[in-house]
């Protein structure tokens, strides 16, 4: 059974997979004006009202003209109208031409726009220094998309450019599936928050930060439960609050098989376990498990181990849960290590690393000195994870496997 300890830890790509398959997408979704969506994620998609462009329109500042009222070289005409984006000119009186500008309707008439820096004016006209071909410089109607395209699936996290081109198409209210619920709480007598003074044998509860900033780059609405005591009693009333009034709850500690390890038989003593214990480092007794209807997700309680197995595992599973078609593991970009590795590790490891560029822009992957869960440091220092497959040496320059913070860990803001 999962909870057993002597059930054998599943490979990432199995607890992976398992923990997508039971993913459910809320119910409940809301209309919200576009302005409001970002990070949101969209439950119909959006259809555009229209062409875009609407209209054949000049894609720079110049003169729309009939290519053919031209000689070889250029030629002199007439200027016979101005047309600046927001205006409508009236049609083009053949050998003339009009000046425009960029994002103006084309006259009717005229069939290319030629750019200003190769004409001068002249007179009441222009002169035209340049061959101009047919066609040059118009963004013609629908060349982008047709009015009645999907131009966003369901399911789409709005980003901004997703918001600039719902607005692009006219669209002034999006559905979008309602916030995930997430109650979380950090179990452990060790922890005490900044602020209070540390007793003997305290340390402070720094996943409590990380679980609330991790969940809001997700864009859910974080439930904190604060600090649960490793106490069965009060393990159970904080779970059985949690799976109550949340989507999902996720606790960090008190998952391993110690005797003040509470969580998980208290999951099984309300609900049940689905997944215990991965073959990884860090995070290696990660926790899955329903509490009735609700998911339950336990990290251990290092912070490393907790990061990690969040933009591992429970990112995708909440993703999912959000409705984003788009969920899971991360795949790794192949670059050359810049260390050497000559011990080999015995699970899968998870190192805080580094991409870095020499002067010639060569990329290489350094990693953090210390393999420790505990170091939060080695967080801050890399700006992501190199994967080391169990029983394998590296020498400088093989390819290692990089999973770049930038699209693992939410609302990261890139390399
Ligand atoms: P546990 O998974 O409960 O055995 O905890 C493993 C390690 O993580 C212990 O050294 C704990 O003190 C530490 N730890 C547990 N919870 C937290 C927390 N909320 N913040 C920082 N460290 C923690
Ligand atoms: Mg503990």
């Amino acid at each position: 059974m999962a909870g057993s300890p002597a059930a054998k830890p599943l490979s990432v790509e199995a607890a992976s997979a398992q923990l997508l398959a039971a993913a459910r997408t809320i119910e409940g979704s809301e209309q919200w004006p576009t302005l409001d969506c970002l990070g949101r994620v969209l439950a119909e998609p959006v259809i555009s009202g229209t062409d875009l462009p609407g209209w054949d329109n000049s894609a720079m500042d110049g003169y729309a003209l009939r290519a053919a009222d031209l000689q070889a070289g250029g030629g002199w005409l007439p200027v016979s109208q101005r047309i600046a984006a927001g205006q409508c000119g009236t049609p083009l009186a053949p050998g003339t031409a009009a000046r425009i500008f960029t994002g103006a309707p084309l006259p009717e008439g005229a069939d290319s726009v030629v750019v200003q820096e190769v004409c001068e004016p002249e007179g009441d006209g222009v002169r035209i220094n340049a061959e101009v071909a047919p066609g040059a410089n118009i963004r013609r109607r629908g060349e982008e998309l047709r009015a009645g395209t999907e131009v966003l699936a369901a399911g789409t996290r709005l980003g901004p450019q997703h918001l600039g081109l719902a607005a692009g198409v006219g669209a002034a209210q999006l559905r979008v599936y309602r916030r995930l619920r997430v109650a979380v709480f950090a179990s452990g007598d060790e922890l005490a928050m900044p602020g209070e003074p540390l007793e003997p044998g305290q340390i402070y509860n720094s996943n409590r930060f990380l679980f609330r900033a991790l969940l809001q780059g997700l864009g859910c609405e974080p439930i904190d439960l604060g600090i649960v005591k490793d106490d069965r009693e009060a393990t159970l009333a904080a779970l059985g609050t949690a799976a109550e009034q949340a989507d999902l709850v996720m606790a960090s500690g008190g998952v391993s098989v110690g005797e003040e390890d509470h969580v998980r038989p208290a999951v099984e003593q309300l609900g049940h376990l689905d997944l215990w214990r991965v073959a990884m480092k860090p995070g290696k007794p990660f926790a899955f498990g329903h509490i009735g209807e609700t998911p339950f997700i336990g990290s251990p309680g290092n912070p490393v181990s907790l990061f990690v197995t969040f933009c591992l595992f429970a990112r995708p599973f909440i993703e999912r849960m959000q409705g984003v078609s788009a969920a899971k593991l991360p795949t790794p970009l192949m670059l050359p290590s810049g260390f050497a590795l000559t011990k080999p590790a015995k699970r899968r490891d998870y190192q805080r690393a580094r991409l870095e560029f020499d002067g010639a822009g060569q990329a290489s992957i350094q990693r953090f000195h210390s393999s420790s869960s505990a170091a939060l440091s080695s967080l801050t220092w890399a700006n992501g994870l190199v994967v080391i497959p169990p029983g394998e040496t590296i020498a400088i320059g093989d390819p290692v496997a990089f999973l770049p913070f930038a699209g693992l860990v939410p609302g990261d803001r890139g390399l």
